[in-house]
């Protein structure tokens, strides 16, 4: 047999194996400008931005943030929504061989408190509207400088669908984004050598055990996921890219804006998702290619004036970070006369790793009703592994193991975690994996507990320790339940201490005071006790399995 079977699949115009010669993601962006420097490479609404536009202002970002004494190797908070100073500001940060510290614009306090102690970032831009509430979990911390910038900029149609108000906020401390590329117009910082080395972003994930770490997405990463991506899908001059995932995810920052910035491709904005908006910058600027989470494909779905003429310029969709029922590729077919195309990749991988060739139909698993996520793109080292490492027969299940350009070289600061995720460079997904004889590879089994809402991904201690801190709550354990729009649901199971009392909306307001709203539990069920291993292990997978066990158990 064929030692890479999958490679026969590859669509015509895609290698074996890439040579990826750029140095740094700057290389690649200058030839850009060197290319087409008139060419659109921002839209924002009504809002346009060149290409040689983007360069000069982030000439002057970048000598901004040299003023306030950001350099190689700092992290800079980027706590933003799909505006172009995302863009804007990726770009500045690596033209220093700084490194963009994407946050969620969903996380709160602790939340966001908790990365930036852990990475040590020494500036932030963020969002003017949440100016004071940001500043105030800032205090203390490493964080020496604040700009802030409105998502109402570089536009001027103000739509109230995605934007909450039309008010400007006073501005941070060391200044408003605009204003510093108006005051440092002309200025340009000092190159920089970079090498593949030297991390472009650091993007969080958590993990059953201990604080959150930090993936150290390198330029050599971007470089290797975008080049293969890019090929992939058969990215061309011209190309229209709409961003739909969040770019504060590895998704939408590699291959919504960072593909797009290094293609000759304009790269489509619309701040926060909303499907109706989605679907009418798809007709507008003629959008050629996306990739969202289904939950956004399965919102656009619902919106009732969705047609095919929304899409009739789209060429290739694809959709990552979860689950896609088959049933819902089809229904959207029906409709849209446009396949989904599925794709796989990890915040460990700088995302697409493993994708259904463009222009083919994934193959469903038989024994198992699921959708193939695709095989693996060129120079991924990909095997599906028994619990000692070894590799699997073709058809048979294992752990999903993948090395090669794409694989970020550790965690930041953290040996341990490195070394027990990523043995000897490769890293352990914890995803349970088949791969057929042709390549396909198949998600059939979780040996991690992570919960997967709309694509967001939930680790179920977090929420658990939230929910401990409650004084009437004895145990908790959080899992998720299957939802038909979100893929998973967040529940979770309290017993409480005795005597004491708590009432389920309770426990999830106070769930909501601690994390961002996409990990709270939609529904809590309080029980008599929590199903336990002989050691006193609570056992999630009998809640995830046969929650009716517990629940029909009367509380005390
Ligand atoms: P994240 O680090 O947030 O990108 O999450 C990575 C995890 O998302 C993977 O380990 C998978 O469990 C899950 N995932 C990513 N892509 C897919 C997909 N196409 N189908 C099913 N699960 C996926």
């Amino acid at each position: 047999m064929a030692e890479h079977p999958w490679t026969a699949l590859y669509p015509e115009q895609v290698p074996v194996t890439m040579q990826i010669s750029h140095r740094s993601l700057i290389d690649a962006w200058k030839e850009r400008v060197a290319r087409t420097p008139q060419a659109p490479a921002l839209a924002y609404f009504d809002g346009m931005r060149t290409v040689r536009q983007v360069d000069d202002e982030t000439d002057a970002l970048a000598a901004a943030f040299v003023s306030l004494g950001t350099g190689r190797g700092d992290r800079v908070g980027v706590y933003l929504q799909n505006v172009p100073q995302y863009a804007l500001v990726l770009l500045a940060l690596w033209k220093l061989g700084a490194t963009a510290l994407v946050l969620n614009q969903m996380y709160r306090g602790r939340e966001l408190r908790r990365l930036i102690d852990d990475s040590g970032a020494t500036g932030m831009v963020c969002t003017d509207g949440g100016l004071t509430e940001t500043g105030q979990t800032l205090e203390g911390s490493t964080v020496r400088w604040m700009v802030s910038t409105s998502p109402l900029d570089y536009q001027t149609r103000n739509d109230a669908r995605v934007f909450a108000s039309t008010e400007r906020f006073a501005s941070a401390s060391d200044g408003d984004l605009c204003e510093l590329v108006d005051r440092f117009r002309g200025s340009r910082p000092d190159a920089v050598d970079l090498t593949q080395d030297d991390v472009a972003l650091l993007a969080y994930t958590s993990g059953t055990t201990g604080p959150p770490k930090g993936a150290m997405n390198t330029h050599g990463n971007l470089l290797a996921v975008t080049a293969t991506y890019a090929a992939w899908v058969d990215l061309q001059p011209g190309d229209v890219v709409f961003a739909t995932a969040p770019l504060f995810h590895i998704t939408g920052a590699v291959i919504n804006a960072t593909i797009a910035l290094l293609h000759d491709t304009l790269l489509v904005l619309a701040n926060r998702f909303h499907p109706e908006v989605a679907i009418e910058a798809f007709a507008e600027h003629r959008v050629t290619f996306t990739i969202g989470s289904i939950t956004a494909f399965n919102a656009i779905y619902q919106v009732p004036h969705a047609s095919r003429e929304h899409f009739a310029s789209m060429r290739a969709l694809y959709s990552g970070g979860a689950p896609i029922p088959p049933a819902t590729i089809e229904r959207f077919r029906e409709r849209f006369g446009v396949y989904i195309h599925n794709v796989y990749g990890m915040t460990e991988t700088s995302s697409a790793v493993i994708a259904v060739p463009f222009g083919t139909e994934a193959p469903v698993h038989e024994a198992s009703g699921t959708l193939s996520i695709g095989v693996p793109l060129p120079n991924l080292a990909t095997r599906v592994v028994d619990p000692h490492g070894e590799p699997v027969p073709y058809g048979e299940q294992g752990e999903l193991e993948l090395g090669g350009p794409q694989v970020v070289p550790g965690y930041w600061n953290k040996p341990e975690a490195t070394a027990s995720t990523m043995p000897g460079g490769r890293l352990r997904t914890g995803d349970g994996a088949i791969m057929d004889e042709q390549g396909w590879v198949y998600l059939v089994d979780r040996l991690k507990d992570q919960i997967n809402t709309s694509g967001y991904k939930v680790w179920p201690r977090e929420v658990e320790d939230a929910l401990y801190e409650h004084p009437a709550v004895h145990e908790s354990a959080v899992v998720g339940h299957p939802d038909d729009y979100r893929g998973e649901t967040v529940v979770g199971y309290v017993s409480l201490k005795s005597g004491a009392s708590a009432t389920e909306a309770e426990l999830i307001a106070f769930t909501r005071e601690r994390l961002a709203a996409y990990k709270c539990p939609r529904v809590v069920h309080i029980v008599a006790d929590l199903p336990k291993t002989q050691t006193g292990k609570i056992r999630r997978n009998v809640l995830r399995e046969s929650p009716d066990t517990v629940l029909d158990t009367p509380t005390a």
